[in-house]
């Protein structure tokens, strides 16, 4: 598994990806565009609000250990 760091999480700005604007985590609208940095490569997801503060808060976590 490609190890993932969280970069940002942005809400969304503008009508881009019209096609997929739902949460990858539960299947509701997509309100965030969570950021992450891999090796080399930016990777976007779209998640709602709640899904992105759980991803926050476990990376937070993460960070710490
Ligand atoms: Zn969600």
């Amino acid at each position: 598994m490609l190890e993932k760091t969280l970069k940002s999480i942005e809400p969304f700005t503008s009508n881009v990806e019209k096609n997929s604007r739902f949460c990858i985590g539960c299947g509701e609208p997509a309100t965030k565009l969570v950021k992450y940095s891999t090796e080399g490569a930016i990777i976007i997801e779209k998640y709602c609000e709640k899904c992105a503060n759980a991803i926050e808060a476990s990376s937070s976590l993460k960070d710490r250990s």
